[in-house]
């Protein structure tokens, strides 16, 4: 269907983002930010051949890819306005005092881009996370080259954004190493892309399995160098006593919509919901169970994904601990998966590490705990996730402080009520979290912020003003924010 790229080929795109990076630091954030705004066109432009080709691929539905490639643009647009007044660079200026003892130097600190990033396509959101996805715009906002390794789920859908993205480099007259495409068909081939000596950054969204893997080739390179993987995560909802028994229908809907949408392939889908026992959490089951029965089976996102989900499912039933509470009545076909909720109690899984890890698509776990001590035991026992729900009553909350303090410990996103597979692009978003959700809970890879992660700071001391960079020269020539001497301004009459 698609040919791997030939591992010369590799080298010499390597090369050319080699030469890219210098040439990008050449060109200002203004100038990064129109290359920017015109890749958003150009995706924007691409028509329904983009969204035929994605169904095709990734059997999602057309509303659903619509509205992907609106919030992908989107991303190409907001991360474009983000490093245009220079915020996100972190200016600092302080300036010399020759007259004290011993005299200061003048300090001038800038964020700059690391060098060539390799990005790899994530399958479960063809448009937003994989080839020109926030990785890719985060990556470019930054000063950094692309080296994308197109996901072996979607090769068709790649080369239709790739081909946006070319075109608007090429339209705009910028360096053609700024973006490259890559085919792989084995893990050697990404494995030989994050080994590389040239490339200096890793981004992935994916299985456990792999964005570990890669994460420990690039730390036994001689030169280690960050993965920003986002992994695995449970999701865990902790349905608290009053919210539960004010409204166990609403909350077992509620629960149920956001387990099975898209087909549960979302990082953020809520695999587990904790709660204590009683006739509350009886009605919420029994809500389930009927609920679930009408969930029709749907194509999953790719033929593997479908098999790793009946796999760990199956395994999930085979714990003696578990007992299934319903199941979609209708039996899944070849390539498709369909909702399954089970049930077990706190104890087991504090003693069982294989209940909580993730079961990729429609699965739901319910935990039901005799106490509410049992609860934070729980708490205390969670691995790092990407998000934990609250659902709770402000009582509720106030009640079980102890419990809300301890969760901010294990996530990157602290919802009160609602579920959490909506991930809204914005600079408050956090969309990563403690190991094993992550490799780096400092960063997120969704909302401008996601740029950070290809930046590094480097100071200058006591240069001459005409040879600092226009972004610490006096006259601010870029008029961009800068903290100089402890005050954060754009104005260049302190210096
Ligand atoms: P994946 O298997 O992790 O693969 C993602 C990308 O990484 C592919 O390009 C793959 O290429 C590469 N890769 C994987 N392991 C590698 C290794 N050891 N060395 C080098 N490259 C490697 O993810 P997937 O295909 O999208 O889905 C598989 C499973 O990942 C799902 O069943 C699900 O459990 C999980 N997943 C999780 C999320 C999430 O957000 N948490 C999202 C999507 C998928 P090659 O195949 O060419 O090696």
């Amino acid at each position: 269907m698609y040919t791997e790229t030939p591992q010369e080929q590799v080298k010499e795109l390597l090369h050319k983002a080699e030469e890219a990076f210098q040439y990008l630091k050449g060109r200002s954030a203004i100038d990064r930010a129109g290359l920017m705004y015109a890749i958003a066109a150009k995706i924007e432009g691409l028509g329904t051949e983009l969204i035929a080709t994605a169904m095709e691929e990734s059997h999602l539905p057309e509303a659903r890819l619509i509205g992907e490639k609106a919030r992908t643009v989107f991303q190409w647009r907001s991360y474009a306005d983000h490093i245009k007044d220079g915020l996100c660079f972190e200016a600092r200026i302080d300036t010399a005092i020759p007259d004290r003892t011993p005299p200061k130097p003048d300090l001038r600190k800038i964020k700059v881009g690391v060098g060539p990033v390799v990005v790899f396509g994530a399958s479960n959101f063809p448009f937003a996370f994989s080839t020109a996805g926030g990785d890719t715009a985060s990556a470019i906002a930054a000063g950094c080259p692309v080296i994308l390794k197109a996901h072996p789920g979607h090769p068709k859908t790649s080369a239709l954004m790739a081909e946006a993205i070319f075109g608007a480099i090429k339209e705009e007259g910028w360096h053609d190493g700024i973006f490259s495409h890559i085919y792989g068909n084995s893990n050697e081939s990404g494995a030989y892309l994050v080994q590389h000596p040239i490339v200096k950054s890793v981004a992935f969204t994916g299985s456990y399995g792999g964005g570990k893997a890669l994460f420990d080739l690039a730390n036994q390179r001689k030169e280690p160098i960050p993965v920003f993987a986002e992994m695995g995560s449970v999701n865990p909802v902790f349905a608290l006593p009053e919210k539960m028994a004010t409204d166990p229908r609403g909350l077992a809907n509620q629960y149920l919509s956001s387990l099975t949408l898209g087909v549960g392939q979302f990082c953020t889908n809520p695999g587990v919901l904790i709660a204590v026992k009683g006739k509350d959490l009886e009605t919420f089951k029994e809500v389930l169970r009927q609920e679930v029965l009408s969930c029709p089976p749907a194509n999953m996102l790719h033929a593997g994904i479908a098999k790793a989900y009946h796999a760990n499912s199956e395994r999930m039933l085979t714990e003696s601990t578990i007992r299934v509470i319903g199941k979609a009545e209708q039996i899944a076909a070849e390539g498709q998966g369909a909702a399954l909720l089970v049930e077990t109690d706190a104890k087991s899984v504090v003693e069982n590490d294989a209940l909580l890890e993730e079961v990729f698509g429609p699965f739901g776990l319910i935990v039901a705990c005799e106490s509410e001590e049992e609860m934070l035991n729980i708490a205390d026992h969670i691995k790092g996730q990407l998000t934990i729900t609250v659902a709770a009553t402000e009582a509720d909350a106030v009640r079980h402080s102890k419990l809300i303090s301890l969760l901010q410990d294990k996530c990157g996103r602290l919802l009160f009520n609602g579920m959490p597979t909506g991930v809204e692009v914005c600079i408050a978003m956090q969309h990563g979290g403690p190991f094993p959700a992550t490799t780096d809970a400092r960063f997120t890879s969704v909302g401008s912020d996601a740029v950070q992660r290809f930046l590094r700071p480097i100071s200058f001391q006591n240069w001459p003003n005409a040879l600092l960079p226009d972004a610490l020269k006096n006259e601010n020539p870029l008029g961009i924010y800068r903290t100089v001497n402890s005050v954060l301004t754009k104005d260049a009459s302190a210096l």
